[in-house]
């Protein structure tokens, strides 16, 4: 484990998100957002780990922006940025939720204050049910519910989930957090009135490759290269490709990938019963006396 690579992408990840934690979307197209938080991120230092994921509303998680998306962040909005950035393919993982509409800011507040529990009871050997039992607690105490399948995730070198879930809800089943290990936690809140989990939604404009193997396709096989050598087996979205193939063609192309499963496509996440969400992310190495927040 690279601790310093962790380190530095943390400290370049916590440092865009409170910039887009202070900055006033409303206006701006998610398009715009999400290219714009690349780009720091790229003049930082770093690489990005995923597509910056611009979330609105009951959308929970996993929509980045198309090219050219025209979707305009509303006076009423709530939106989850989820970013991630990687040094040497050690990722710092870490959200912020901007709310727009009073009446939701308790989501926003529930899901730091969850996470901030969370942190403060980590250590090298702490229990993950213990943690879910935490961030459900606080969560119910400030008057949201936690979405049960949505969970944080041990992290390794060029993969985001890496086997491990950090849970958000009290559950059977658990695992002692190792400080030769890092992972990221990440509450997700949602009304009363919500179902308290999430479903697919149809849209899907995350992917990632799922393997290398060749295909007899030329054209196929030159994506495959060149997806493998921009962003390994990590994520990336329609937007970064569409600079080496016109959007139709690159649209045509990553289909046929799709439908062969040498690419694999995330669906968005949406909260069963439509009812807004909110979020809040760490990345985190446990340590004998405490923890270390890459991400703080
Ligand atoms: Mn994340
Ligand atoms: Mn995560």
């Amino acid at each position: 484990m690279q601790v310093q690579d962790y380190i530095n992408a943390g400290k370049i990840a916590s440092e865009v998100r409170e910039n887009a934690r202070k900055k006033y979307h409303v206006g701006s197209t998610l398009f715009e957002i999400c290219e714009s938080i690349e780009k720091e991120i790229g003049q930082k230092g770093g690489k990005c780990a995923f597509p910056v994921n611009a979330s609105l509303n009951e959308i929970a998680a996993h929509y980045t922006a198309e090219p050219n998306d025209s979707i305009v962040v509303k006076e009423t909005d709530l939106l989850k940025i989820d970013l991630g950035v990687q040094i040497n393919g050690y990722i710092a993982d870490t959200a912020v939720t901007v709310c727009y509409d009073p009446n939701y800011d308790y989501l926003v507040q529930a899901a730091e204050a969850a996470l901030k529990d969370a942190m403060s009871i980590m250590r090298a050997g702490t229990k993950s049910s213990d943690v879910g039992k935490a961030i459900e607690g606080t969560v119910k105490q400030m008057g949201g519910i936690p979405i049960a399948n949505l969970s944080g995730h041990s992290l390794e070198q060029y993969t985001i989930h890496a086997g491990k879930s950090v849970p958000n809800i009290w559950s059977i089943g658990s695992f002692s957090f190792q400080s030769t290990e890092a992972y990221a936690c990440e509450p997700f809140v949602t009304t009363r009135d919500g179902l308290g989990f999430v479903r697919e939604g149809r849209t899907r404009n995350i992917f990632s490759l799922a393997t290398r193997k060749r295909s007899k396709d030329e054209d196929a096989n030159r994506m495959i290269d060149f997806i493998w050598q921009k962003f390994n087996m990590l994520p990336f979205a329609l937007r970064w490709i569409v600079n080496e193939w016109d959007e139709k063609t690159a649209k045509l192309l990553l289909d046929k990938l799709v439908q062969n499963k040498i690419v694999k496509s995330y669906p968005i996440l949406v909260e069963a019963n439509n009812q807004r969400v909110a979020q809040a992310e760490h990345t985190f190495i446990p340590q004998e006396n405490g923890v270390t927040v890459t991400t703080i």
